[in-house]
């Protein structure tokens, strides 16, 4: 049975947990982290719903944000999850909560996303080091779709928390590539379609590199191809999944990291190029 909670008594605390931290506006891409934490321990499953203000950097795509509780209700039931934790702000934040609590994202949460969204990546990380405070999880799925938000998490909880075993979740797109997003039920048909072309330019600038075997004018020819498609974008970079900083074309392992803009909605996704020398 699945029980809905705005707070964490001590015996839920003290309970062997595997955690899944959303925003809500459900979609098949969170239910797949549900599914991959179910599959990969033997822990009660807890879902959050927190619509975090700290994260956003523009107020009015805070104010915009999809919000469908009871929809994501519904979902989570079917999904059999023991908790559905869905506290209220200041629970999150209470008054004594001061600015000094705030945890600094750095240098890495700067650069790419951070770059576009100053100040987002401190705020994912106030949130989920306060979410983990209260929760207290022995694990917790993070999707791989937020690649640079994955990356801070695992750099700043490897040492604080090293109990604590983080879950890496694959894209989940729809059948013509896009990624699952709660931002996509913003858009009209014609900017499903439309939106569609980032998985596109995605693999065409993937298969550009290996063709050529350049960073930069794969770079070039992925924005190129946002030009064409008449898409705006805010950045489109090969990283280094590793350290998330500008990546050496020998790597095995590269990213291509994206943001763009399809009817004034940001959407963001990646791809991952994999280079077998054998
Ligand atoms: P959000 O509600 O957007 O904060 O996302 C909550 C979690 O779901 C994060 O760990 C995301 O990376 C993950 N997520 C969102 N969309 C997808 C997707 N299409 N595929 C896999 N994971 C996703």
């Amino acid at each position: 049975m699945t029980r809905i909670i705005k707070k964490i008594d001590k015996e839920l605390f003290l309970e062997e947990k595997c955690f899944i931290p959303t925003m809500g506006a459900l979609h098949k891409g969170h239910l797949s982290l549900v599914r991959l934490g179910k599959k990969s321990t033997n822990a009660k499953t807890i879902v959050s719903i927190f619509l975090n203000k700290k994260q956003f950097n523009d107020k009015s795509d805070y104010d915009s944000y999809p919000i469908d509780l009871d929809g994501d209700i519904e979902l989570l039931r079917k999904e059999e999850v023991d908790y559905i934790f869905i506290p209220d702000e200041n629970y999150i934040y209470p008054k004594d909560f001061v600015e000094l609590n705030d945890i600094k994202s750095g240098e890495k949460g700067s650069l790419f996303e951070g770059a576009h969204r100053p100040g987002h990546f401190d705020g994912v990380l106030t949130v989920v080091n306060r979410l983990f405070e209260l929760v207290n999880p022995t694990s917790a799925v993070f999707g791989k779709k937020d690649a640079q938000q994955l990356y801070l998490i695992k750099e700043f909880f490897a040492n604080k928390k090293n109990n604590l075993k983080i879950i890496e979740a694959e894209i989940i797109r729809d059948e013509y590539g896009l990624a699952m997003s709660s931002r996509n039920r913003f858009l009209s048909k014609k900017g499903i379609d439309i939106a569609r072309n980032i998985f596109q330019i995605l693999k065409n600038t993937k298969d550009y590199f290996f063709q050529n075997q350049d960073i930069q004018k794969a770079e070039a020819f992925g924005k190129e191809l946002f030009n064409e498609y008449e898409i705006n974008y805010d950045y489109l970079n090969f990283v280094d999944p590793k350290y998330f900083e500008t990546p050496d074309k020998n790597q095995e392992k590269l990213l291509i990291i994206t943001a763009a803009y399809v009817e004034g909605i940001r959407l963001i996704d990646n791809m991952e190029v994999i280079q077998s020398w054998t």
